[in-house]
This record gives structure tokens, C-alpha cells and sequence, in this order.
């Protein structure tokens, strides 16, 4: 049977994303990504326990969403959105019932490119911690997310006219919430201005050693 639901497809082709980030959530969607639960459908033996919260079996909608380090981040896109809902079960039915309609600012591609970057953050994350035997905290992945959402928008920014994409009340709610978007509406254009290297707090915090 067909999903009900629409595709979100302007999520993942439409959004100012790397390509690689737009066809990683096609494939999230799609459920075809090599999660714990996939390679056990494929024969391979596990188990195959989620490395992120280390608690349940990992399956993708467990992996992307379901996850407590999966809903933190989730939660924290939500808050700097401005939008109280409910996060469902499903990566299809949170992507599916997106609100995509507000981008036409600058500001507001932050609702375009932000579902992509997320999921493609925590695969990431869980791919350190398979592969490389790294675990970043929870704060570092949360600047980490904010970091790539705000400089997709910025870039996004420098191919956007003031005319076609004029600053509306809505960027000055975004602007206000991702002070890490470097643009500004400068003589009928966007200026960006280069985002400046993580600081050490912002990439890794960690405790004072003792003496
Ligand atoms: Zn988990």
C-alpha cells in the first residue's frame, strides 16, 4: 500500500543542503538506511544496540527520533523554531507534516534546511561512535547542529535579492533565535559575513581535571 501522507520532497530536494545531506534523508524516508534493525533483516547477526542512548535496539524511527539523544535535539530545533507540537513517531510522519510553507524569507530557510541537517547530524554522531570509538556530548551536538542549519542559511543567503525575499517579521523572529545566521539586509541584498571558527567551549566542553 501507498503512504497516505505526502512525500515531503521539497524537504529534501529544494532545501540549500549539500546534496549528500538531501539524498541521506531521501533515503531515511525510504527506510533504507543501514540501521541495527535493517542488517538484522539482511541476515546479520547483531545485536545491535542504539549507540546513542545505549538502551533500545536500534531501528531508524528509534535512531532519528525516538532516541533521547534523538528528541533533545529534536526538542531544541522545536524551541528555536518557535513551534510547539508533538513529535510523532515516525521520521516520515514528523518530515511529512513539516511546516513548509514559511520560507519564502531568508531567515525562515532555517525551516527548509533544518530537518535534513538533523538527521544527518545524529547519523553522523552514531557513525563516530561505531567507527571511530568517539562520543561527542549531547551540548556539542546540539552546537553542531545549530552550527550547519545557520551557515546552510547564510549560504543560501548570498544567492537571495532583498527584492524577491524582503525582510518580514518572520526573519526577525529567526534572526532572533539563530544569531548564528551571519547575514544582513545591506543596500538591496544580503550581506554574509564569514562565521567565525568554533570556539573550544563551543566544540568540546570538558571538565576541569583535577589537581
Ligand atoms: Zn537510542
Amino acid at each position: 500500500m501507498e503512504e497516505k501522507k505526502e512525500w515531503p520532497l521539497k524537504l529534501v530536494w529544494s532545501s540549500p543542503v549539500l546534496p549528500k545531506v538531501g539524498v541521506f534523508t531521501w533515503l531515511a524516508l525510504k527506510k533504507r538506511i543501514l540501521t541495527g534493525e535493517r542488517l538484522s533483516r539482511l541476515g546479520f547477526l547483531g545485536p545491535f544496540r542504539c549507540v546513542m542512548c545505549k538502551k533500545a535496539d536500534e531501528s531508524l524511527d528509534h535512531l532519528l527520533l525516538q532516541c533521547e539523544e534523538a528528541q533533545m535535539v529534536w526538542n531544541f530545533l522545536l524551541g528555536k523554531l518557535g513551534w510547539q507540537t508533538p513529535l510523532p513517531n515516525s521520521v516520515f510522519e514528523l518530515l511529512s507534516s513539516w511546516n513548509i510553507q514559511s520560507h519564502i524569507s531568508v531567515f525562515s530557510s532555517v525551516w527548509l534546511v533544518a530537518p535534513s541537517l538533523v538527521v544527518w547530524e545524529i547519523w553522523k554522531e552514531r557513525n563516530r561512535r561505531i567507527f571511530q570509538e568517539k562520543e561527542e556530548s549531547s551540548a556539542s551536538l546540539l552546537s553542531r547542529v545549530e552550527r550547519e542549519i545557520s551557515e546552510s542559511v547564510s549560504a543560501a543567503a548570498r544567492n537571495h535579492s532583498l527584492t524577491k525575499y524582503p525582510y518580514s517579521s518572520e526573519d526577525n523572529f529567526i534572526q532572533a533565535n539563530w544569531p548564528l545566521v551571519n547575514c544582513q539586509p545591506v543596500n538591496g541584498s544580503w550581506r554574509v559575513s564569514p562565521l567565525s571558527e568554533p570556539t573550544k567551549d563551543e566544540v568540546k566542553w570538558e571538565p576541569p581535571t583535577k589537581e
